[in-house]
């Protein structure tokens, strides 16, 4: 039985550590600002005066801004929104943290919870949330050293193996969570990969010797693993020996714990389990009799945790006369039989993860595969208890690793690290002490309170001493900003809806789809790659927005199948959808329910930030980057082409150019003659691809420089397309792997795209294109284009190139819309809608007028604001009228391209083209159609607001630029002019097309009326 909680007395509460000068939040929420209930905090800054508010609105801000995206609930997967913190002294004089907690929505129902003990230490701060496990009675709970549990921000998964290797340094385990790819890959690892595949072939199928070696062979001759020993250099011969080492230890294992006759004959082990009670008798015969499952991927939104179980094993306790039957994770280490606490604690964390989707194992199995030696691991309270703790621990970390101040206009800066260990021997093997070492120079020793241990200071100045002021400045500037970035993507990145919300509810939002059976069998593509086709259980798919291609996350509707598996879609149309996933889901029953999450695409932080830290290596590669892109090192040329082509491609390069215009020639001869790097300005059209391809290439995506060829060879060149659109730390990975680079873009068009606010105003939006611009001798400029018609290009060398854009023929200057069905549709118009009385119809039609900007002032068209963001639906409507037109015309439906700046547009826009049964028409936003092209291009600015807010998307002048070049012969505009003048860019360009006698004014209530006719139309 619990016991009431005791009678408390107020710790402390003083105007110094209400600090109004340097008062900071994590003071407020450690101090006693006795707020037993939100009410009290009123009394308190009505008599500490107006500065004692500033907390008090910080969290009021804090929660405002996060309510809307919270979800507070109770039961098991419990999310409670902490309200206050409290230090309290109870009667026995020892400390205790008293936080007010609510569980409700509308925040009223507030509850208790004090923690006791080591608990006290949990970094917890009003307007977190938190996960409370253990017995709440009368709305308090209390979690103490021998009862419950407390996870703070549960939504934040944290790997096992992370929390694990936080036992001995919380700095390394952070920054392996923050700079993945510095953890570099060994030839250690690689045995370990093929070992464990090899034992999880066999403990499916057979541990007999010769059935080991077939695995063996097969498993290292798998093209992923002779991928990976080309990039460490390795022979495959050795790699198979070193793996037939251990195949007798294998075979041994399987001997002593499976298969038995008798109990007897299994080795006896010490295991107790906290079922077994007082039991004393720890000696028990441990059988392992099947396998459940491999690589069984667990997300715990209970505990904050997830990992990848090896072996999930059902295992036969023998104690006495008595056999429990449990299911449990099997470990499989391969590196020295340690029995280490990293390795139990792994195991302890399994045990958490496994209660997701069965009964408490109470324990787990630990297996050396160079042995074969196993031993039990239970998962005891305490253990449990320490390990959350530390996981806890590093949600904080991970969570801060902004700090703001609370004086208000002070600048947000990265916060510090835990603590550097002074530890000499764990820092000599510890892959990430390049970027520690890094970290507490560039980011950690520019604060007034850092500290450094005395031992470790020589080898952070030896780790460091290659660079200079400038570049650890612009490490940490990129640092944060990247920071700021994954924070604003990390709400989008973050899972939690998939256990929090029902796919119900997430369809309307077109990224998920739920209620699905498999149907048909699961095609098996290769290891790792299973094709599955589901159906939707009733009816046909919802209208959604995944699309082949599209990333996605697969989990059973029941809590307990959370994030099942990982894929793609394959297929997707209005009855199935085929994904390839990286589980074959055939065992589980066929009744199954599923659900699909569309996974957030542009996520990773991961490949930048390993970037970052190998821009600051101390190689030579490294350093010449570092010259050129951070201190401006002006590029160097060779004077003559003769110079630097061999003899024998003189003939062939001329040739070459012969088929390139005259300023692809220049930017051709200007790459060849460069010694550091060139920039090509691509304006629209201008056959960027053309000049690209002439060079011989290898090609691949930024993100995609982890194949491993870019480890073993150096390229003479490295071409990167769309640079202006890359972000800089990204865009620096291939330049890694060749002598010189040549970056393509244009910065009239997109820049990166940066969704966070802060991180912009410093400068994140600047792509390595942009930043080398003011070193002018090495930029190249294509001005003819093969896109535009002249007509649709004018309005671009009107608004942004100031008349360079050119032509490349006469035939492209005087390209129009083919519709061979067009008189047809005449005809039917004039019936319909007095075609010949409606100017603006001849006008938008008739294929002789390229450009034609629509009016909507008078119909009207008002933009809504709604929950998922601005739209306008009568401009979707007469879009949609435009586009189902076209297609009686004669024009291809994939010839049409729609754009809008807002999703919810888009959305709208699909529904209403879906309803009309038109279907592969392209309906994307500015940013995805940057670098293409279609026939004809329509366009719905959205915003019809007189004097309302103006939104940002519009204000960008490169995002118009990129809009109005990318139709081919067929431009047309709609929008309210008036509205749309407010925007200087728009203002710009209305200005010109006004002149232009291009723009039309819509009659007043024109949807409606074309509404019917589009009705009428349809059902022709
Ligand atoms: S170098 Fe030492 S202090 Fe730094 S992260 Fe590694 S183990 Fe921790």
């Amino acid at each position: 039985m619990r016991t009431a909680p005791p009678k408390l007395a107020l710790l402390f509460l003083s105007s110094e550590l209400l600090g109004f000068s340097d008062f900071t939040w994590r003071q407020f929420a450690f101090s006693a600002l006795a707020m037993a209930q939100l009410e009290e905090l009123e009394l308190l800054k009505k008599s500490l005066g107006e500065e004692a508010e500033r907390p008090a609105e910080r969290f009021q801000k804090k929660v405002e801004a996060s309510i809307s995206k919270m979800v507070l609930n109770g039961g098991i997967d419990n999310r409670y929104l902490v309200l206050a913190v409290n230090i309290l002294q109870n009667e026995e004089g020892t400390h205790e943290k008293h936080l007010i907690i609510t569980a409700s929505q509308s925040l009223e129902n507030k509850e208790l919870c004090i923690l006791r003990n080591d608990w006290c230490s949990v970094p917890v701060e009003p307007g977190d949330i938190i996960h409370l496990e253990g017995d709440c009675l009368s709305d308090t709970w209390i979690i103490d050293e021998d009862f419950g549990y407390l996870i703070l921000y549960p939504d934040m998964l944290i790997s096992g193996t992370s929390i694990a290797s936080s036992i001995r340094c919380m700095r390394r385990a952070v920054l392996s969570e923050t700079f993945r790819s510095s953890d570099p890959a060994t030839r250690q690892m690689l045995i370990g990969t093929v070992l464990h595949e090899v034992f999880q072939k066999a403990i499916s199928n057979s541990f007999a010797p010769e059935k080991l070696q077939e695995f063996a062979f097969q498993t290292v001759q798998e093209i992923r693993h002779l991928k990976e020993m080309y990039r460490l250099n390795l022979n495959q011969e050795e790699i198979k020996q070193e793996v037939e080492e251990y195949l007798p230890s294998f075979s041994k294992w399987a001997r002593d714990f499976m298969h038995k006759y008798n109990s007897a004959d299994l080795p006896q082990m010490q295991l107790s389990l906290p079922s077994d009670g007082n039991n004393n008798n720890s000696t028990c015969n441990i059988e392992v009799i099947n396998s459940l499952d491999i690589e069984e991927s667990i997300w715990s939104p209970r505990f904050g945790l997830k990992g990848k179980i090896d072996v999930t094993v059902g295992v036969k306790i023998h104690r006495g006369y008595k056999t429990k039957y449990k299911i449990m994770p099997l470990e499989l280490k391969t590196g020295k039989e340690l029995n280490s606490i990293e390795h139990r604690s792994q195991l302890v964390l399994y045990t958490l993860l496994s209660q997701e989707r069965r009964a408490d194992p109470e324990a787990g199995l630990l297996l050396y595969l160079k042995t074969g030696h196993m031993y039990p691991v239970p998962a005891n309270h305490l253990d449990k208890r320490e390990l959350l703790r530390l996981r806890n621990q590093m949600a904080f970390s991970l969570f801060h690793r902004i700090s703001k101040s609370a004086i208000e206009k002070e600048k947000t800066k990265l916060a510090p690290l835990p603590q550097i260990i002074e530890d000499q021997q764990t820092c000599k093997y510890c892959s990430q002490i390049g970027n520690c070492a890094l970290y507490s120079r560039a980011v950690e020793q520019q604060m007034d309170d850092s500290s450094v241990p005395i031992g470790m200071l020589p080898k952070i100045e030896e780790e460091t001493q290659h660079l200079k002021l400038t570049h650890l400045e612009y490490f940490s500037l990129w640092c944060l900003m990247l920071t700021l970035e994954s924070q604003s993507k990390d709400n989008k990145k973050n899972h939690q809806h998939i256990w929090l919300m029902p796919a119900s509810e997430l369809e309307e939002s077109g990224n998920c789809i739920g209620n699905l059976i498999r149907t048909e069998c699961v095609k098996t593509v290769c290891d790792g790659q299973y094709l599955h086709n589901f159906r939707r259980k009733n009816g046909d798919m919802p209208v959604t927005n995944l699309m082949a291609g599209d990333r996605i996350i697969l989990s059973g509707e029941e809590r307990t199948l959370f994030a099942l598996s990982r894929g793609y879609v394959k297929d997707i149309n209005v009855t199935s959808v085929t994904c390839l996933l990286d589980r074959n889901l055939s065992i589980l029953p066929e009744s199954t329910l599923f659900r699909l999450d569309q996974e957030e695409k542009t996520c990773d932080i991961d490949t930048p930030l390993g970037n970052l830290s190998k821009l600051m290596e101390n190689t030579c590669v490294s350093q010449k980057l570092r010259d050129l892109i951070i201190d401006f090192r002006e590029p160097q040329f060779t004077s003559y082409l003769s110079s630097v082509l061999p003899y024998d491609a003189k003939d062939t390069v001329a040739c070459i150019l012969k088929g390139l215009n005259k300023p692809q020639r220049q930017a051709m001869k200007k790459v060849l003659l460069s010694k550091d790097y060139t920039l090509i300005v691509g304006m629209p059209g201008t056959g960027k691809t053309t000049t690209i391809c002439t060079l011989r290439i290898v090609a691949t995506t930024c993100m995609g420089i982890n194949h491993p060829i870019f480890s073993r060879k150096t390229f003479d060149f490295c071409i990167v397309d769309e640079a202006s659109q890359i972000s800089q730390p990204v865009c620096l990975g291939p330049l890694f792997f060749s002598r010189r680079f040549v970056l393509v873009g244009d910065h009239q068009q997109l820049p990166p795209l940066v969704l966070n606010r802060e991180a912009r105003a410093l400068g994140m939006s600047e792509s390595l294109f942009k930043r080398l611009e003011r070193n002018e001798n090495a930029v190249v400029q294509l001005t003819v284009q093969y896109r535009m018609n002249s007509q649709i290009m004018s309005l671009s060398n009107k608004l942004t190139y100031e008349g360079k854009l050119e032509c490349g023929s006469d035939k492209v200057a005087n390209a129009v819309i083919s519709l061979p069905n067009f008189k047809d549709v005449k005809l039917d118009l004039e019936f319909y809608a007095d075609y010949s009385e409606n100017p603006w119809m001849i006008r938008v039609f008739e294929p002789n007028n390229p450009v034609c900007f629509l009016n909507t002032d008078k119909v009207p068209a008002p933009e809504q604001a709604e929950k998922g963001g601005v739209s306008n639906i009568t401009e979707a409507k007469l879009i949609v009228f435009l586009t189902s037109v076209f297609i009686k015309a004669g024009c291809k439906p994939s010839d049409i391209g729609i754009i809008a700046p807002y999703r919810q547009q888009l959305k709208i826009i699909n529904d209403l083209l879906f309803h009309s049964s038109v279907r592969m028409v392209e309906v994307n936003t500015v940013d995805k159609y940057q670098g293409r092209d279609k026939s004809i291009i329509l366009v719905s600015f959205v915003r019809s607001n007189k004097d309302g807010p103006l939104g940002e998307l519009l204000k960008d002048w490169r995002r118009l630029n990129v809009a109005i070049t990318r139709a081919k012969h067929k431009l047309i505009l709609l929008g309210c002019v008036p509205s749309l003048n407010r925007y200087p860019p728009l203002g710009k360009l209305l200005h010109h097309l006004n002149s232009e006698k291009l723009i039309m004014d819509l009659p007043s209530e024109e949807h409606e009326s074309l509404c019917h006719v589009l009705g009428d139309f349809q059902r022709r």
